[in-house]
């Protein structure tokens, strides 16, 4: 019925998620997805200029 709660299923390994590293299963699986995504992140074709300004005018 809720499928929002508990228990979360690792989205790595489909292991179930536990509450220390969830949604995650293991702090490996948390490293392997972050991973994952900053290198998809970092491979995403489209304009190389960063959307970050180097200088923050209003600090
Ligand atoms: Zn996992």
């Amino acid at each position: 019925m809720s499928r929002s709660g508990w228990p979360e299923r690792c989205p790595v390994c489909r292991r179930p998620a536990t509450a220390e590293h969830a949604p995650f299963c293991s702090r490996i699986c948390r490293d392997r997805d972050l991973l994952a995504w900053l290198e998809g992140r970092y491979r995403l074709p489209g304009p190389p200029a960063p959307p970050s300004t180097p200088d923050e005018p209003d600090r």
